[in-house]
């Protein structure tokens, strides 16, 4: 063969393999901070959480009509802060140990912008509190009666958020309990129920933009002013939109202590995928105090940049929900102990 036919001969088979390569590898390219730029988008939304489904379904009308995946979380989060039926955030959330119901709630952008609010009551929905704290304050979060005289001003209605349920079990609770800081009460509840669960919701849009959203009434009869790790941008949320985002449900004081959701993003980064990232915090948790952490559940969902997600938790026990073009389901997640 001619060097000439040669040469004709590579350049065609070099340029099919370019060809099916860039069809191969459409989705994202690597860019030049480590980050991934996606080139073809796939909007998703996942959330913690068998009660996940319903709040997808919110997101997911955003998403799909195009719309920006801050919109798509805060929308999504708002139907279980309104459900009086979810007993673990907003309306109807079990109280304090002074029959408080108190409310954590953080969101975060694209761009790094969070807002958020701790300890605040009367309001049902945080998370668009915390969205405004966000958007019309220079600060990132605000607590207790300021987030709340906050509100009021910008509109918000001031309301009863314990319902005559929450109150009776609440009332129960009482008879047997002990008032000392306790940091995981779950089999306090009547019929060993677990006291914890918090919408965490983290979302992609058609832009391949990543925000996310939490929110929480906490622990069940909690001190009356504790804070868990819902509203701590970082610990139960954290969005970085070069590399992914996560969020975090189970007992806060855990999470807090090694600022879970922002090492789950930070694990991504360094190259794992969001199920090996989720475990590696579950197993920080767990290598601190190996016989704490038995005792105690936690669980972590994350996202990547390629739409890739998962989750892990340290015990059995924690689902999650998913929703995109394909498919609309509730996945259990992987754990640590038996
Ligand atoms: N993480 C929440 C908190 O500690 C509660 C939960 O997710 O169960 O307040």
């Amino acid at each position: 063969m001619s060097d000439r036919r040669k040469f004709v001969k590579f350049s065609l088979l070099s340029s099919a393999a370019i060809l099916v390569g860039r069809k191969l590898f459409a989705r994202t390219e690597i860019n030049s901070a480590g980050g991934y730029d996606t080139v073809k988008n796939e909007p998703v939304v996942i959330s913690t959480w068998d009660f996940g489904k319903e709040a997808n379904a919110a997101a997911w009308e955003v998403l799909n009509k195009g719309g920006k995946a801050l919109d798509a979380v805060e929308n999504g989060v708002k139907v279980p802060e309104a459900d009086p039926n979810n007993q673990s955030v907003g309306l109807g959330g079990r109280p304090d140990r002074d029959g408080r119901v108190t409310l954590d709630a953080c969101i975060m952008d694209e761009n790094s912008k969070c807002g958020s609010v701790a300890c605040l009551e009367h309001i049902v929905h945080p998370i668009s509190v915390a969205r405004l704290v966000m958007e019309k304050t220079p600060h990132v979060m605000i607590v207790g009666d300021g987030a709340l005289q906050f509100a009021l001003a910008n509109g918000f209605k001031k309301e009863n958020l314990l319902t005559p349920k929450s109150e009776k079990e609440w009332k129960e609770w009482l008879k047997e309990s002990k008032y000392e800081p306790q940091k995981n009460i779950e089999n306090a509840l009547p019929g060993g129920k677990q006291n914890h669960d918090t919408i965490g919701m983290v979302a992609m849009d058609k832009n391949g933009d990543l925000s996310g959203a939490c929110t929480t009434s906490g622990l069940a009869y909690k001190m009356h002013g504790r804070v868990g790790d819902s509203p701590i941008i970082g610990a139960g949320l954290f969005v970085d939109n070069e590399v992914g985002a996560a969020t975090s449900t189970g007992v806060g004081e855990e999470v807090i202590r090694i600022v879970g959701s922002h090492l789950v993003v930070e694990l991504m980064r360094q190259g794992l995928d969001p199920e090996s990232a989720c475990k590696k915090a579950v197993e920080r948790i767990s290598n601190r105090n190996p016989e704490a952490a038995k005792q105690v559940q936690v669980g972590f969902l994350a996202l990547n940049k390629k739409g890739q997600y998962g989750a892990f938790a340290l015990q059995k026990g924690f689902s999650y929900a998913v929703r995109n073009g394909k498919e609309e389901k509730i996945y259990e997640s992987q754990h640590l102990y038996p």
